[in-house]
């Protein structure tokens, strides 16, 4: 029997395909929301296994007024991870902060029309916890009372998408915190703030460029695009998908969750060990890689995240680094041999 049906918002996406995963497995079922009918007929087709568990309904662009007000009917959870999530907007406001904010507007708003909704998981980010715009004080630690002060403004006017999409999390979050004190809705509310997102991906996807972008990463890596040395992305920590999947459903099934944040941050990282790990575990990628000499990386953080809080009431024991990392690279290996890409 279910333990109840949850909807996932952006099901066809890479973090709300592992959570829906991760919430079948614990026995729910799931309803996602997909932008078209065939999306989800494609999505299923890969998961037979959970069919029986498993239901749609077509949410076509979020940022339209209602637009989730069909699909909450009947349910008892919400998980809502649809954002917009790439740095390629033709405009900022219409592209990214909009589909963000009003997104979670409207998610929000329709849950007053389904009163067996008990929980409700909203997936932000650490871009909504640290500014990145300015480097942080030395021995800055981040906990979950940090906030990223970004303006709407300034999301909107910037020349660089990562800090409309920086605002459009921290806004996006805000949101969804306001609406709990002003409207005392009957459910309770929690947040999951992952950092830069890795981890095998199991959405489906026609090519090599469906790929979501925080594993775009690995995909240029193993095509030589990094040849001359790897930048690291975002910030110099990451966290595998599977943790970040988990910890949205401890964060609806744990009372001590109800009115929390947690920091999503496994292992700090250097680029030049991921490029260890690649050669150590997948010798044909060594040409596409610059030379490195781990033992001369000083691979300490430049700063601190506090996630005492993730591990002690969520238990996630975080996937070590060289774990997540050959994962996520074998997947995207087969896949690359299924598009014959290599
Ligand atoms: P994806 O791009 O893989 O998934 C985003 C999902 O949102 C897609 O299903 C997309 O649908 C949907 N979506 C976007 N805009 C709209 C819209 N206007 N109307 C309806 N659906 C929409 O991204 P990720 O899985 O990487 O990210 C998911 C969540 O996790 C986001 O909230 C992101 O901010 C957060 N996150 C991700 C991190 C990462 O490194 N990946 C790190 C920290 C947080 P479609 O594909 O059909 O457009």
């Amino acid at each position: 029997m279910s333990k109840g049906l949850v909807l996932v918002t952006g099901l066809t996406g890479f973090v709300a395909t592992s959570t829906a995963l991760a919430f079948f497995e614990a026995g729910y079922s799931v309803r996602g929301t997909v932008r078209s009918a065939d999306k989800a007929d494609v999505w299923i087709l890969v998961f037979p296994q959970y069919k029986d568990r498993f239901e749609f309904a077509i949410v076509e662009d979020m940022t339209k007024p209602n637009a989730f007000d069909e699909a909450v009917n009947g349910v008892d959870i919400i998980a809502h991870i649809a954002s917009p999530t790439h740095w390629n907007p033709k405009d900022n406001e219409q592209d990214i902060l909009l589909p963000a904010i009003n997104g979670t507007k409207n998610i929000v708003n329709a849950t007053k029309l389904e009163p067996k909704i008990k929980r409700v998981v909203f997936t932000s980010s650490f871009a909504a916890v640290v500014d990145a715009r300015n480097p942080p004080p030395a021995g800055k630690v981040y906990t979950p009372n940090d906030w990223n002060p970004i303006t709407y403004e300034e999301g909107k006017a910037s020349a660089e998408p990562r800090w409309a999409y920086q605002a459009s999390k921290a806004l996006a979050e805000k949101t969804f915190w306001d609406f709990q004190k002003t409207e005392k809705p009957s459910w309770s509310g929690s947040v999951i703030a992952p950092i830069a997102t890795y981890g095998p991906p199991q959405q489906p996807v026609k090519d090599l460029k469906g790929i979501n972008m925080s594993n775009q990463y690995f995909l240029a890596m193993a095509n030589s695009t990094f040849k001359q040395g790897v930048p690291a992305i975002g910030f110099p920590y990451c966290v595998d998908v599977r943790d970040v999947a988990l910890a949205h459903v401890k964060a609806v099934e744990l009372d001590v969750a109800k009115g929390q944040r947690y920091l999503l941050v496994g292992s700090p990282y250097k680029p030049e060990q991921l490029v260890d790990i690649l050669v150590r575990n997948f010798p044909m990628l060594k040409d596409k890689l610059p030379e490195v000499d781990i033992s001369t990386v000083d691979i300490t953080p430049p700063f601190g995240i506090d996630t005492s809080k993730t591990t002690s009431e969520l238990g996630i024991q975080f996937i070590p680094l060289e774990k997540s990392v050959v994962d996520t690279v074998s997947k995207l290996l087969e896949l690359a041999v299924q598009f014959g890409a290599i």
